[in-house]
Protein backbone atom coordinates (compact mmCIF):
# COMPACT_ATOMS: atom_id res chain seq x y z
CA UNK A 1 0.00 0.00 0.00
CA UNK A 2 1.65 3.25 -1.25
CA UNK A 3 1.18 6.63 1.34
CA UNK A 4 -2.31 8.07 1.86
CA UNK A 5 -2.91 12.03 2.08
CA UNK A 6 -5.61 12.96 4.05
CA UNK A 7 -7.63 16.24 3.58
CA UNK A 8 -9.02 17.44 6.61
CA UNK A 9 -11.48 19.53 4.64
CA UNK A 10 -13.23 16.85 2.92
CA UNK A 11 -12.32 14.30 5.32
CA UNK A 12 -11.16 12.19 2.77
CA UNK A 13 -8.21 9.91 2.07
CA UNK A 14 -6.37 9.51 -1.63
CA UNK A 15 -3.17 8.57 -2.99
CA UNK A 16 -0.64 10.83 -2.31
CA UNK A 17 0.71 11.17 -5.57
CA UNK A 18 1.52 15.38 -6.05
CA UNK A 19 -0.99 15.02 -9.13
CA UNK A 20 -3.94 13.25 -7.48
CA UNK A 21 -3.49 16.21 -4.35
CA UNK A 22 -3.12 19.05 -6.75
CA UNK A 23 -6.73 17.79 -8.75
CA UNK A 24 -8.19 17.27 -5.51
CA UNK A 25 -7.07 20.70 -4.27
CA UNK A 26 -8.41 22.12 -7.21
CA UNK A 27 -11.84 20.69 -7.60
CA UNK A 28 -15.06 22.58 -6.76
CA UNK A 29 -15.75 19.84 -3.70
CA UNK A 30 -12.47 20.91 -2.06
CA UNK A 31 -12.56 24.44 -2.36
CA UNK A 32 -16.03 25.09 -1.21
CA UNK A 33 -15.23 23.04 2.02
CA UNK A 34 -12.08 25.30 2.18
CA UNK A 35 -14.19 28.60 1.92
CA UNK A 36 -16.83 27.10 4.41
CA UNK A 37 -14.09 26.51 7.09
CA UNK A 38 -12.85 30.37 6.81
CA UNK A 39 -15.94 31.69 6.64
CA UNK A 40 -16.98 30.80 9.86
CA UNK A 41 -13.71 32.75 11.35
CA UNK A 42 -14.37 35.66 8.63
CA UNK A 43 -15.50 39.07 10.58
CA UNK A 44 -18.88 39.79 9.92
CA UNK A 45 -17.42 43.27 8.54
CA UNK A 46 -15.44 40.96 6.04
CA UNK A 47 -18.24 39.25 4.98
CA UNK A 48 -20.37 42.38 4.68
CA UNK A 49 -17.52 44.13 2.34
CA UNK A 50 -17.06 40.68 0.12
CA UNK A 51 -20.70 40.07 -0.23
CA UNK A 52 -21.69 44.07 -1.08
CA UNK A 53 -19.26 43.87 -4.01
CA UNK A 54 -20.31 40.94 -5.65
CA UNK A 55 -23.71 40.84 -7.81
CA UNK A 56 -26.14 38.41 -6.94
CA UNK A 57 -26.14 34.98 -7.96
CA UNK A 58 -28.96 34.16 -10.66
CA UNK A 59 -28.35 30.58 -9.95
CA UNK A 60 -28.48 30.83 -6.31
CA UNK A 61 -31.95 31.99 -6.51
CA UNK A 62 -32.84 29.40 -8.87
CA UNK A 63 -31.32 26.67 -6.24
CA UNK A 64 -29.25 25.75 -9.18
CA UNK A 65 -25.65 26.96 -8.19
CA UNK A 66 -23.27 24.54 -6.83
CA UNK A 67 -20.39 26.73 -5.80
CA UNK A 68 -21.46 27.54 -2.74
CA UNK A 69 -18.92 29.91 -0.82
CA UNK A 70 -16.45 29.96 -3.62
CA UNK A 71 -19.23 31.47 -6.43
CA UNK A 72 -18.04 34.72 -7.72
CA UNK A 73 -21.73 35.92 -7.12
CA UNK A 74 -23.19 36.30 -3.97
CA UNK A 75 -25.56 34.01 -2.23
CA UNK A 76 -26.56 36.73 -0.06
CA UNK A 77 -30.08 38.39 -0.61
CA UNK A 78 -30.85 42.01 -0.06
CA UNK A 79 -32.30 41.25 3.43
CA UNK A 80 -29.46 39.33 4.60
CA UNK A 81 -27.03 42.02 3.89
CA UNK A 82 -29.20 44.80 4.77
CA UNK A 83 -29.45 42.41 8.05
CA UNK A 84 -25.88 41.69 7.76
CA UNK A 85 -25.19 45.57 7.56
CA UNK A 86 -27.34 46.34 10.43
CA UNK A 87 -25.75 43.92 12.45
CA UNK A 88 -22.05 45.64 12.05
CA UNK A 89 -23.53 48.95 12.53
CA UNK A 90 -24.90 48.10 15.80
CA UNK A 91 -22.11 46.60 16.51
CA UNK A 92 -20.01 49.43 16.31
CA UNK A 93 -22.55 51.61 18.05
CA UNK A 94 -21.69 49.06 20.61
CA UNK A 95 -18.20 49.39 20.84
CA UNK A 96 -18.32 53.49 20.93
CA UNK A 97 -20.22 53.20 23.84
CA UNK A 98 -18.08 51.01 25.21
CA UNK A 99 -15.18 53.83 25.07
CA UNK A 100 -16.27 56.57 25.50
CA UNK A 101 -17.76 57.67 29.69
CA UNK A 102 -21.00 56.63 30.61
CA UNK A 103 -23.80 59.02 31.05
CA UNK A 104 -23.54 58.61 34.75
CA UNK A 105 -19.90 59.17 34.51
CA UNK A 106 -20.24 62.77 32.73
CA UNK A 107 -23.42 63.66 35.00
CA UNK A 108 -21.17 63.18 38.10
CA UNK A 109 -18.49 65.25 36.52
CA UNK A 110 -20.56 67.91 35.91
CA UNK A 111 -21.71 67.91 38.99
CA UNK A 112 -18.26 67.84 40.50
CA UNK A 113 -17.26 71.08 38.43
CA UNK A 114 -20.34 73.22 39.48
CA UNK A 115 -19.77 72.37 43.38
CA UNK A 116 -16.32 73.01 42.86
CA UNK A 117 -17.37 76.32 41.68
CA UNK A 118 -20.39 77.04 44.07
CA UNK A 119 -17.78 76.36 47.05
CA UNK A 120 -15.51 78.72 45.15
CA UNK A 121 -17.90 81.56 45.32
CA UNK A 122 -18.88 80.82 48.80
CA UNK A 123 -17.51 83.35 51.30
CA UNK A 124 -15.65 85.44 48.72
CA UNK A 125 -18.82 87.12 46.84
CA UNK A 126 -21.43 86.48 48.65
CA UNK A 127 -22.81 88.59 51.84
CA UNK A 128 -26.42 87.85 53.65
CA UNK A 129 -27.59 90.45 55.33
CA UNK A 130 -29.94 91.01 58.69
CA UNK A 131 -33.10 90.45 56.47
CA UNK A 132 -31.96 87.47 55.34
CA UNK A 133 -31.24 88.23 51.66
CA UNK A 134 -28.50 86.88 49.85
CA UNK A 135 -26.20 89.43 47.88
CA UNK A 136 -23.87 88.40 44.89
CA UNK A 137 -20.79 90.63 44.85
CA UNK A 138 -19.78 90.79 40.72
CA UNK A 139 -16.39 90.44 42.38
CA UNK A 140 -13.73 88.04 44.63
CA UNK A 141 -11.62 89.08 47.36
CA UNK A 142 -7.87 87.75 47.67
CA UNK A 143 -7.77 85.68 50.86
CA UNK A 144 -4.45 86.65 51.88
CA UNK A 145 -5.28 89.77 52.36
CA UNK A 146 -7.80 89.03 55.13
CA UNK A 147 -4.98 88.68 57.65
CA UNK A 148 -4.10 92.11 56.96
CA UNK A 149 -7.66 93.10 58.86
CA UNK A 150 -8.90 96.78 58.55
CA UNK A 151 -5.02 98.00 57.08
CA UNK A 152 -5.85 97.39 54.14
CA UNK A 153 -6.67 100.10 51.49
CA UNK A 154 -10.61 100.29 50.97
CA UNK A 155 -10.34 99.01 47.43
CA UNK A 156 -9.11 96.00 48.22
CA UNK A 157 -10.80 95.53 52.03
CA UNK A 158 -13.46 92.65 51.84
CA UNK A 159 -16.56 94.70 52.42
CA UNK A 160 -19.28 93.48 54.81
CA UNK A 161 -22.54 93.85 54.70
CA UNK A 162 -22.34 96.27 57.66
CA UNK A 163 -20.63 98.58 55.01
CA UNK A 164 -23.53 98.63 52.91
CA UNK A 165 -25.99 99.81 55.65
CA UNK A 166 -25.43 103.57 56.29
CA UNK A 167 -24.12 104.01 52.87
CA UNK A 168 -26.10 106.82 50.78
CA UNK A 169 -26.49 106.19 47.55
CA UNK A 170 -25.87 109.20 45.58
CA UNK A 171 -26.94 109.15 41.78
CA UNK A 172 -24.68 110.21 39.45
CA UNK A 173 -24.74 112.10 36.51
ZN1 LIG B 1 -10.17 18.38 0.18
ZN1 LIG C 1 -23.64 31.08 -7.12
Amino acid sequence: MGKRYYCDYCEKTMVAAPAIVRTHNNGIVHQKLVQEHYQQFKDPETILLEESSKRPCSRFANGTCQFGNICRYSHYNREQLDALRRYVESKNFNKSILTQPSFEELYNKLQNEKSLQTEQNDGNTVAVDKNGITHVFPWTYNPIFDSYGDNLPPSIKRLKIEDFENASITEWG
